[in-house]
């Protein structure tokens, strides 16, 4: 199946890939893990990308469909994959369906998580990700057993330079301005489910499946 998990930052669209990976077995490709894994390499791609990233805005639709064009190549994407924060503009949503047309598929379903911004903010100033293994954790909801420390590969917490309050403020006013027109284009094709993502992680799951099976 090829699932695409629309929704503002911060709405657990990540956290419920990772555990569709672990259940369904599709790869979960994150545009914004590619992007920071091309930051961290240092590559022309990943300066290009922080640029953006660190006030906020989107980076070139180019930069990110050429990116997914790439990696929905490979071979463990054959029976399916999860998209989880691609596409972000209509363009980019257009972008794909080409690009599945050509290959004979298409996005069989998209799910929109939904959720209040101010709940947001909180959400992701208190967000610290493994720097190693990706795990996150929240420094109220979901702290870790030993602060700054992940529970699962001990390497050290960060906070993203992207989830500080002001850069939050930003990517909520692009969210609604450049992606949440997303949810239309997908209803009009008749494949939008919306499920509340306000509720704890492990209803989320039960919703998405849902979503995914109905
Ligand atoms: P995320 O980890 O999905 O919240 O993405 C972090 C940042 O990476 C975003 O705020 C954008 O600057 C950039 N980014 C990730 N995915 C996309 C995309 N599909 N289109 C444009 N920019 C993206």
């Amino acid at each position: 199946m090829i699932l695409v998990l629309l929704g503002p930052p911060g709405s657990g669209k990540g956290t419920q890939a990772k555990k569709l990976v672990t259940e369904r077995g599709w790869p979960q490709l994150s545009t914004g893990d590619m992007l920071r894994t091309a930051i961290g390499k240092g590559t022309a791609l990943g300066l290009e990308a922080k640029s953006y990233m660190d006030r906020g805005a989107l980076v070139p639709d180019s930069v990110v469909i050429g990116l997914i064009g790439e990696r929905t190549s490979q071979p463990d994407c054959r029976s399916g994959f999860i998209l989880d924060g691609f596409p972000r503009t209509i363009p980019q949503a257009e972008a794909l369906d080409q690009m599945l047309l050509g290959r004979g598929g298409q996005v069989e379903k998209a799910v929109l998580f939904e959720i209040d911004d101010s709940e947001l903010v909180s959400r992701l100033s208190g967000r610290r990700t493994c720097t190693k293994c990706g795990a996150m954790y929240h420094i109220q909801s979901a702290p870790p057993k030993k602060a700054g420390i992940c529970d699962s590969c001990g390497s050290s917490l960060i906070q993203r330079d992207d989830d500080q309050v002001d850069v939050i403020a930003k990517r909520l006013v692009v969210y609604h301005q450049q992606t949440a027109p997303l949810a239309e284009f997908y209803r009009k094709q008749g494949k939008l489910t919306s499920l509340d993502a306000s509720l704890p992680a492990n209803d989320v799951s039960q919703a998405l499946s849902r979503a995914i099976s109905g």
